[in-house]
């Protein structure tokens, strides 16, 4: 496993599209080592969350720490949002020492394709909920500050909900 270098605000490269895989190429050889590569990159940032585009990688892929360990998920679709939000307090790994506040969907259910490429459905609230949704935006060039109000410096105990 090799730890990627994440690229920080305000490159453009975390402003592209990404674009969606193919099964063939999830569950290529080097898919599997790429995945593994963001994995611990993910763990060695101390981050909960981490998404393709952030290590200059345009395809829609994201790892996450769910409830059943740090997972790979490709193309992800959210096809459900509860109509109730939240104050969401974020950071990112893209945007060092900043936090803030995001307006995020209480519930979401999203539809994926997991690292054997089979399809799953996620029904999920709470801190995966968010990470979704915060991920997914990544893979839409777009970046947590876009969203955020009341954006402020880092502050230590903060520093886990690094997304
Ligand atoms: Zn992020």
């Amino acid at each position: 496993m090799t730890r990627r270098r994440v690229l920080h605000n305000p490159d453009p490269e975390l402003r592209e599209i990404s674009r969606p895989l193919s099964v063939a190429e999830i569950t290529s050889d080097d898919m599997r080592a790429l995945v593994a590569d963001m994995k611990e990159t993910m763990k060695l940032e101390n981050g909960v969350g981490l998404a393709a585009p952030q290590i200059n990688q345009k395809i829609r892929l994201i790892v996450a720490q769910t409830p059943r360990g740090v997972k790979g998920y490709f193309n992800p679709v959210i096809t459900k949002r509860s109509e109730k939000l939240v104050d969401s307090e974020e950071g990112c790994l893209s945007v060092p020492g900043i936090f803030g506040v995001v307006k995020r969907h209480k519930a979401i259910t999203v539809s994926v394709l997991n690292e054997k490429g089979e399809e799953e459905i996620i029904k999920t609230g709470g801190l995966l909920s968010v990470i979704f949704q915060h991920e997914i935006d990544h893979l839409d060039g777009v970046l947590f500050i876009d969203r955020a109000h009341s954006l402020h410096e880092l502050t230590k105990e903060k520093e886990e909900s690094i997304l």
